[in-house]
């Protein structure tokens, strides 16, 4: 059986800064450090978080006052930024910088008091943090779509002043023939400046693309919880080969690859590379050969640290 891997797979920039942040805060201000949402949604890395001293809430009403809180990399509405500053709490924002962008769009969108349209999934973080980005009392309007269907039905009152901006971890495809629906049903609709689609979801699902012309079972290590890595194990569907998502080696069936010839391997996003060595290990404890990975586009994205978790200004807050 062979192991192909996929490249690029695993940690985005933008993941790897959200961690980052909260490991810097524990280690500046000591536990608790609060956590509003998973900072990212894979369970290995909340569970070795919350062990280092992360507290994980729903809701700042669970943070106490004086207390120190991050907001997660899929970002927060206004609302949860207001309330935060009311209460005088220490805020790290580990909001994606490209997730930040589209909150951006959507503020001008509201100023320029058009109706826009959010693409994404209904109760995601990312769709919530969005959604309360845009204020309404400048007269425009925010409305969720989430499939091809949902464009029959929308009701537009001010098709001249219609804009998009999209959830930045979705398919590819799929949004695509939203936005062609809309395209066709609203010409003047204006799009984003630039792609809300990340670049990190972009580039692991054209890696899975590539790696689903060679193998015949595809395996996503990632949690049920993120959206990227379903879309990754969604594009097994489309491909007509059995598609896993699993959090890790135990969630490993040894039944799927009874009769693989060849086995597809990736992460999502906000899965650790440690998970894919446990993956690959078990899979070669089951007659796996070595992994081979494929050629895939490199990736150079770094996002800074805030300016107060960054090793030299830490060192200065922490002398004041
Ligand atoms: S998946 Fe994309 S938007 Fe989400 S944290 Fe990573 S780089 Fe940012």
């Amino acid at each position: 059986m062979r192991i192909l891997l996929a490249n690029p797979r695993g940690f985005c920039a933008g993941v790897d800064r959200a961690i980052e942040i909260v490991e810097r805060a524990i280690e500046l201000f000591g536990a608790p450090i609060y956590v509003r949402h998973e900072v990212v949604h894979n369970k290995s890395v909340v569970d070795r978080l919350r062990a280092l001293g992360a507290v994980f809430v729903q809701e700042l009403d669970e943070v106490p006052d004086s207390g120190t809180v991050i907001f997660s990399a899929h970002g927060v509405s206004t609302a949860v930024q207001v309330e935060a500053e009311r209460r005088g709490l220490q805020v790290f924002d580990a909001t994606c910088p490209l997730v930040t962008k589209v909150h951006m769009e959507v503020a001008r969108f509201a100023r320029e008091a058009r109706e826009v349209i959010l693409i994404g999934h209904e109760g995601h973080p990312e769709v919530e943090g969005t959604m309360g980005r845009f204020d309404a009392s400048g007269g425009g309007r925010i409305v969720l779509v989430q499939s091809v269907e949902d464009v029959a039905a929308l009701q537009i009152s001010m098709p001249e002043r219609l804009a998009f901006v999209t959830q930045t971890t979705l398919s590819v495809d799929d949004t695509a023939a939203i936005v062609e629906a809309l395209r066709a049903r609203f010409p003047a609709m204006q799009a984003p400046r630039h792609e809300d689609i990340c670049y990190a979801t972009q580039n692991r699902q054209d890696a899975v693309k590539q790696l689903l012309g060679e193998c015949d079972v595809l395996i996503v290590v990632g949690s049920q919880s993120s959206s990227n890595s379903n879309r990754l194990r969604e594009l097994a569907d489309r491909a007509g080969i059995p598609g896993h998502l699993v959090d890790g080696a135990a969630g490993l069936n040894r039944a799927w690859f009874a009769h693989a010839r060849v086995v597809g391997v990736t992460a999502g996003a906000s899965a650790p590379e440690t998970l894919v060595r446990e993956v690959i290990e078990q899979l070669r404890s089951w007659g796996g050969e070595l992994p081979q990975e494929l050629q895939g586009r490199e990736e150079h994205v770094v996002f800074a640290l805030p300016r107060a978790l960054r090793p030299r200004e830490a060192g200065a807050l922490r002398s004041d």
